[in-house]
Parts: structure tokens; sequence; C-alpha cells
């Protein structure tokens, strides 16, 4: 790290759990955040003023009116241009050392894959059950910790699926792709502003423990918000030995 460096994170540097150690190995690492939308905002903010090395930014989607009420990257003048540009354009001002790849696409099969490979730490931050199960075959594939949040309406829920622990449960372990959820779109139904922030920022929370190696992280746990009543239940989730995907 040089002069600049030691002074942009020594509050992170400061923290027994991180120290120069620490902030070398966020600063060598790769997060993959799949989705640029509520969750996705906070997630890349953080990361990217935590100096998180690479932050690879997957979006489908254009900037929307109605995203601007909870998707703090984007902006009202953005209204029209690519979320992940978008996205890359604002993390750029709050740290500029950070590499920020911006990808317009929606990534599946082997492109998927590939980016999975590469990552240190997965971020799902998508609003459906299609990506959901590709991005965790992904992640159980290269066995590459996912960090997955969900939202909507007032109710929250965010875990860790580690794969590399012997234990802990792949996201089909809890929500099998045989089984019909019924899916609730945020592009649809409502969705309490900060509720995003506080899911997301708790996502971006659990990626830098485990590329610091902090802690323990939420693998194993799942975390759920009702925000109404601001109560919080922590649910132990064990794998599944007949799951389709890691079983
Ligand atoms: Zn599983």
């Amino acid at each position: 790290m040089n002069d600049n460096q030691l002074l942009r994170y020594s509050r992170h540097i400061l923290l027994d759990e991180i120290g120069i150690e620490g902030q070398e190995k966020i600063l060598a690492a790769n997060a993959l955040v799949i989705g640029a939308g509520g969750l996705g905002s906070p997630v890349a903010f953080y990361l990217a003023s935590a100096g998180m090395g690479r932050i690879t930014l997957v979006d489908n989607d254009s900037v929307d009116l109605t995203n601007l009420q909870r998707q703090i990257l984007h902006t009202t003048e953005r209204v029209g241009q690519p979320k992940a540009e978008s996205g890359k354009e604002t993390l750029a001002r709050i740290n500029p050392e950070v590499e920020v790849v911006a990808l317009k696409e929606r990534v599946e099969g082997e492109r998927l894959s590939e980016l999975v490979r590469q990552a240190s730490v997965v971020l799902d931050c998508s609003d459906n059950f299609a990506t959901r199960h590709a991005v965790n075959r992904a992640c159980v594939q290269h066995k590459v910790p996912l960090v997955s949040g969900a939202a909507i309406r007032m109710d929250g829920q965010i875990s860790v699926f580690d794969t590399r622990g012997a234990e802990s449960p792949c996201y089909a372990c809890l929500f099998p792709p045989e089984q019909q959820f019924e899916e609730v779109l945020c592009s649809t139904m409502g969705v309490f502003a900060p509720l995003v922030g506080i899911i997301g920022t708790m996502q971006a929370a659990e990626a830098l423990k485990l590329v610091a190696d902090i802690g323990e992280s939420l693998a194993g746990r799942l975390l759920l918000l009702d925000a109404r009543n601001m109560e919080w239940t922590s649910i132990r989730v064990a794998r599944n030995a007949a799951c389709s995907v890691c079983g």
C-alpha cells in the first residue's frame, strides 16, 4: 500500500480484525455483483469505498424513474442509461482506485461459470429465482462463497452459501429448484426503500469478512427481517444430502 492507501483505508487498518494484512486481502480480491439495483447499490458502494480490488457489476437493465426511490447508485440524470455503466460512474467518484467492470448483459451458462470461477466472492443481488439458481450452481461448481440477499415489500433475508465447508448448505438446499415458489418481483411489487439498504449493506459486510477472513460468516444461518416491526429471526440451515445441486 502507498501512503494514500494507508490514509484512505486507515480506519480499517486500525481495526484489530482487519489491519494491514486484512486490507491487503481486500485490495487483492475480486467481487462479482449480480444486479445493480436495490441490493446491488449499497453492496457496490461499500465494496468500492472499502477498497475491493475489482468489482464486476452485471446488470442487463437500464435506469428507470421507478428505480430511484431505492437504487441509490443511480441518479435522475441517468434515467435511460445502462445500470451497470451508471454504477461504474458512481463508484469511480467514490474510489477511483477500484477497477470496476460494467457488464450490461444477462449472464448465464458458460459465461456466468467463467465469471464466478474468477471471483473471490459472489454477491447475488438479483430479483428472480432463475438467476439465483444459476448463480448458486456456478458457485457450488467452483466452490466460491455466495452472499445471497433478497428484499420485497417489508421483508428481507440474507445468508451465505459457502460450500467450501462440508456442512454448509447451498441456496438450492433451502429453496429446491424443483419446487415451485411464488415469484414476487420488485418490478411489480412494492418495496420499502431502506430495506434494500439494510440487506445490501449486510451483504457487503459478509463479503468483506469473507475476503479478509474475519470472524464467522452467515454460512448455515438464514436471517429474516420483518421491517414492519424491525424484528430479526435467525434460522439454522443444514446441507441437504439429497440436494440436486450440491448433494
Ligand atoms: Zn445444496
